[in-house]
């Protein structure tokens, strides 16, 4: 069946987009962990202009 192999291409696609997604998050918390932040203030949250590392001043 041609839609049931397209179904498991894309299947497998997004698993490992996914996978690459966990990869990047770590890579990514590891750079913002590792950052000297730059913030600017913005409406109820602050970002940093680096690693673009969002916390919220909204309390
Ligand atoms: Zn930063």
């Amino acid at each position: 069946m041609v839609q049931a192999s397209t179904n498991d291409t894309l299947l497998r696609q997004i698993q490992s987009l996914e996978y690459e997604l966990q990869q990047l998050k770590e890579k990514l918390k590891d750079i913002q962990s590792n950052c000297n932040h730059t913030f600017i203030e913005k409406e109820g949250m602050r970002k940093c202009l680096k690693c673009h590392l969002a916390e919220s001043t909204y309390y």
